[in-house]
């Protein structure tokens, strides 16, 4: 199966987006697209969340996205730290929130502002060697009567080099713009004109790099991380709980600490009374905080690196 090759991974081969956002611009609806966009049309594994406070129009948004390509797993869940792509809503947040914390010569970086790159680079001696694109985001939509996401989406996928823009429009008419048929024209071309206003900027050689051919996946991601199975190890940081059945006294005290109910345990008769015996952990539902083993008063779990120990 065809698949598209990330144009730069961090050393666990992820490559992550950050978006800063005030709540009401859609941010955290372009994170759940552009992870959709990557999971479904372009062959990667993909994540996203988005960081809110109280959930109020105004307040600062983070959304994050993380690529793999097909052959790895997403095992980080934290926020991107330091992003390849650095997609910033709204200048106002610029100067009051530390939005551009974590970014680096490969870092690329996306503003909405009727300013130029070099303005900010001068300002900002934390950009000086990122690759920075600005554009009127907030002109456009109201140019084009759409919502400022689908602007910046457009500006984004064009930014990243690889994102393909054909492909988030025919998500987008699959999607939100079923349920809203009115404002499909309009959002479309938002996202269009986005996606030209940072184009035109960009050196062919940035995405004419021929690496990049998908096909459709459809169906549901089966690895951790997913909210049908279940599966809490995409949490862990590397490290898990190892069980040693024989010096385990079955006290519980790690069942009653352990946040997540990952324990089982069996019932057996013992000296002619019920008791119940701890069979260990069940690692789908481990997200690895390790307080288990910090409790158990009898070292019958240890810390262990995940992989080959894994039970
Ligand atoms: S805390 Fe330790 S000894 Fe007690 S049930 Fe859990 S593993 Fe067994
Ligand atoms: S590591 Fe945390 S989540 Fe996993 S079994 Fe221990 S207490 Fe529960």
């Amino acid at each position: 199966m065809s698949k598209t090759i990330l144009p730069g991974t961090d050393e666990s081969g992820y490559y992550e987006i950050r978006m800063e956002s005030i709540g009401g611009l859609g941010a955290n609806l372009a994170g759940k697209m552009l992870a959709q966009l990557g999971a479904l049309y372009m062959g990667l594994n993909a994540s996203s969340f988005s960081s809110y406070g109280s959930e109020k129009k105004g307040s600062p948004v983070r959304a994050f996205v993380r690529y793999m390509e097909k052959e790895g797993r997403i095992l980080r869940s934290s926020p991107v730290y330091r992003p390849h792509l650095l997609v910033i809503f709204h200048e106002a947040l610029i100067g009051k929130y530390p939005v551009f914390d974590g970014v680096s010569d490969r870092t690329t970086v996306v503003i909405n502002t009727a300013e130029r790159p070099e303005s900010y680079r001068k300002r900002h001696q934390e950009l000086s060697d990122c690759r920075i694109f600005c554009l009127d985001a907030s002109g456009l939509a109201a140019q084009c009567s759409c919502r400022l996401n689908m602007v910046m989406m457009g500006a984004a996928a064009a930014a990243s080099g690889f994102l393909d823009t054909e492909k988030l429009m025919e998500l987008y008419r699959a999607s939100i713009g079923e349920r809203f048929p009115d404002q499909l024209a309009k959002n479309l071309q938002g996202l269009k004109k986005g996606y030209e206003a940072v184009r035109e900027a960009v050196p062919d050689s940035f995405t004419d790099s021929g690496q990049v051919s998908y096909g459709v996946q459809g169906g549901i991601n089966p690895f951790p991380g997913n909210t049908a199975v279940n599966d809490l190890s995409a949490s862990r940081e590397g490290f898990i709980p190892l069980f040693h059945p024989e010096k385990c006294i079955h006290c519980g005290l790690c069942d009653s600490t352990c946040p997540d109910m990952v324990f089982q345990f069996s019932e057996t008769v013992e000296n002619g009374k019920l008791t119940l015996h701890n069979e260990g952990p069940d690692y789908q539902y481990c997200k690895g905080c390790l307080r288990c083993v910090q409790i158990c008063p009898v070292q019958a779990l240890t810390t262990a690196q995940e992989g080959s120990d894994r039970q």
